[in-house]
């Protein structure tokens, strides 16, 4: 599989710009612009939807499909029908057939210092004694597991073991209270869960039993529960009725090996909640065939990941980032996979640094709010550590803006790592946007354009294009093997939020609608823009929060900030912009802010108020809660705020406010 294969992509000509990418890059990648042959774009476009076999070839198929697609009942697309595969054998038993057995699959850094590698075989093993051990507490094919555990290597166990025996999995990040993880069974009337006893959370032992306890004492339905002994004296647990212990359970069928069950295409691998950055999180039903075909193509194209790399994307599993490039895309290549537990300053800010260096990791994935952070810290942290073995570095979560997009550039990878920023939601399953990092020009600030066989359009509100360098909605008009297939709360709800909005049904034509606003620029690369809730309307101009959001990040001294509206009765809408600073921010950094933005877009986008603060508030995954912002801009009383990372900082926002 690490052939390269000569998929050509000639566009644009390389422009001899510093962010073409590095030639010492291009010599290895994957996929290369070879130019003879016809660009890969046209090559996908004659040939859609036949183009997509060329992902299902990098799958294993137990049963080969009849059909590229099904359209017949569109929205709810099909891939790849009649065709039967398993996601488990895929990402591990075919690897050992290769003669891959003692190559390392996960490589895992605890947070106390702990290190674990699994190669293949000892991934095979484990995921058969849980398969095992799964079986016996009786869940069958189509039961829904719901698993609750922090970064350790039983997390993907779970999920490949699920995978084996056909029962789809929902993976609750374990952050998340009880309330949500209640909320999450209930939806799927799961009866199966898999914790753990606690885990640490910086220095400290933090109880996560209790927390599943309280969501089972909530949910209607009986549930067995495996518990995980990661604590161990630390933290004593007892187990109740209907509990079991994980390593026990896993002693008890050692040895054991589980014939994985050939899945059709079009079942649920897994049921996966989006991060609740807009509003209620929605749980997206994803496919077997189709979503684990666009993930390794991705993780191939996109990631460049080739077997006998060192790859880390570091994310959490609990999202779909780390379902789709920790666990299934890289393991389904048969790549060394790294996952960390912890957070990226502790027990030093060096964290991520170190585990790159130790580790020799060649590709590197991350968060642009993670970008930001390091940028704040300083470069005497990377200095510290020997970061030449990385050849791409990856983005995904948020646009990122371009000063931390250079900063990234220089500090991490030296200038000589191209980055790919790739636009992609829970709902898409897969990248959607992204340069292809051999062929295509950076630009930063710009995701780039649609991968090849992806289609978007950015359109107004009746639905027409809008011209390049406009801003407008940002649509899908064609479907792809990894999209989401439904809401698990029905699909007169997937059907609402996403197709409704710009479709013409009468017509039978479908539009998938993203929830973002973006631009396409003369080569076809997207920005995306932000939120459709993130334009305001100031004095009958529609700003976008994000682009205010950008001139103020270019200004040295400024970390982060989060620009929103307050009602004026004078302005219709006033600016309001919140921002951390990266040293002293009484040293005329208001001014400079100010000056920024209206050099950048107008003296209309000036921001009315400035407001600083040690940290802006954040979700769970990291994404900046702009709405809660918003409320206190407002001086609105404030919803929930328990799905906040930081909900301490709201009430030092609050005072701030009401000082500026
Ligand atoms: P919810 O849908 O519940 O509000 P969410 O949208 O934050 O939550 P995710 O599916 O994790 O949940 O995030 C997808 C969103 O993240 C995209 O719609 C987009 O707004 C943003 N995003 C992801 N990657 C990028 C990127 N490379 N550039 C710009 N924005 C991105
Ligand atoms: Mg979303």
């Amino acid at each position: 599989m690490d052939d390269r294969n000569g998929w050509g992509r000639n566009r644009p000509e390389p422009t001899g710009s510093p962010h073409d990418p590095p030639t010492s890059f291009v010599e290895q990648a994957t996929v290369t612009n070879a130019a003879d042959d016809e660009p890969l774009d046209a090559q996908f476009e004659d040939a859609w939807p036949a183009c997509w076999e060329r992902a299902a070839d990098l799958l294993s198929w137990d049963e080969a499909y009849d059909t590229v697609l099904d359209d017949s009942n569109a929205p709810f697309y099909r891939w790849f029908t009649g065709g039967e595969l398993n996601a488990s054998y895929n990402c591990i038993d075919r690897h050992l057939e290769a003669g891959r057995k003692n190559h390392a699959a996960i490589r895992w850094e605890g947070k106390r210092g702990e290190r674990e590698t699994y190669t293949y075989q000892d991934l095979f093993v484990a995921v058969n004694e849980f398969a095992a051990a799964l079986r016996e507490l009786g869940v069958e094919a189509d039961d829904v597991v719901t698993i609750y555990l922090p970064m350790i290597p039983e997390l993907p166990i779970a999920m490949l073991a699920c995978a084996r025996i056909g029962a789809p999995h929902s993976v609750v990040f374990a952050g998340l209270s009880a309330d949500a993880l209640a909320t999450r069974m209930d939806a799927a009337d799961s009866e199966y869960l898999v914790t753990c006893d606690g885990y640490y959370r910086r220095g400290d032992a933090f109880n996560q039993k209790s927390k599943a306890d309280n969501a089972r004492l909530a949910v209607e339905q009986d549930v067995e529960t495996v518990v995980v002994d990661r604590l161990g004296e630390e933290l004593p647990h007892v187990l109740g009725d209907d509990e079991w212990d994980y390593h026990d359970l896993c002693a008890e069928f050692a040895g054991a090996s589980v014939e994985p069950v050939s899945r059709d295409a079009e079942d649920m691998l897994f049921l996966m909640y989006t991060s609740g950055t807009t509003g209620d999180p929605k749980g997206v039903v994803h496919s077997t065939g189709g979503y684990l075909a666009q993930i390794a193509w991705t993780a191939r194209s996109v990631l460049d990941i080739q077997p006998a790399d060192t790859y880390w994307c570091a994310a959490d599993i609990g999202w779909i980032t780390g379902h789709s490039y920790i666990v299934y895309g890289p393991l389904a290549l048969g790549t060394t996979t790294v996952m960390y537990e912890g957070t990226p300053d502790y027990p030093d800010r060096d964290r991520l640094w170190e585990i790159i260096d130790r580790n020799a990791v060649d590709i590197f994935y991350t968060a642009p709010t993670a970008v930001r952070a390091f940028m704040k810290w300083g470069t005497e942290y990377p200095d510290r550590h020997d970061l030449s073995s990385l050849r791409l570095l990856g983005s995904v979560g948020e646009p990122i803006s371009p000063r931390p997009w250079r900063w990234y550039y220089e500090h991490i990878g030296d200038g000589e790592c191209p980055i790919v920023d790739t636009w992609w939601q829970t709902e898409t399953g897969a990248i959607m946007v992204s340069t292809l990092p051999g062929v295509d020009p950076m630009k930063p600030g710009a995701a780039g354009p649609p991968l090849p066989g992806i289609e978007v359009a950015v359109v107004d509100e009746d639905g027409n294009e809008v011209d390049p360098g406009k801003a407008g909605y940002l649509t899908i008009p064609r479907p792809w093997p990894a999209m989401a297939r439904t809401l698990y709360d029905g699909d007169e709800r997937y059907r609402a939020e996403y197709w409704d909005r710009f479709s013409d049904p009468d017509a039978d034509d479908w539009w998938y609608f993203s929830g973002d606003t973006a631009s396409v620029d003369d080569d076809g690369y997207v920005t995306v823009l932000g939120r459709v809730d993130d334009v305001i309307n100031v004095a009958s101009q529609r700003l976008s929060t994000m682009e205010i959001e950008s001139a103020i990040a270019e200004v040295d001294g400024v970390a982060e900030t989060a620009v929103v509206g307050r009602s004026s009765e004078r302005r219709g809408t006033e600016i309001y912009a919140y921002v951390s600073a990266a040293g002293d921010p009484s040293d005329g950094l208001r001014e400079r802010i100010l000056e920024s933005v209206a050099d950048a877009i107008g003296p209309i986008a000036t921001p009315e108020a400035v407001v600083f603060t040690p940290e802006l508030p954040k979700t769970r995954s990291g994404k900046i809660m702009r709405r809660l912002l918003e409320d206190i801009a407002n001086g609105e009383e404030l919803g929930d705020t328990s799905a906040l990372r930081n909900p301490e900082i709201v009430g030092e926002i609050q005072s701030e406010r009401d000082r500026s």
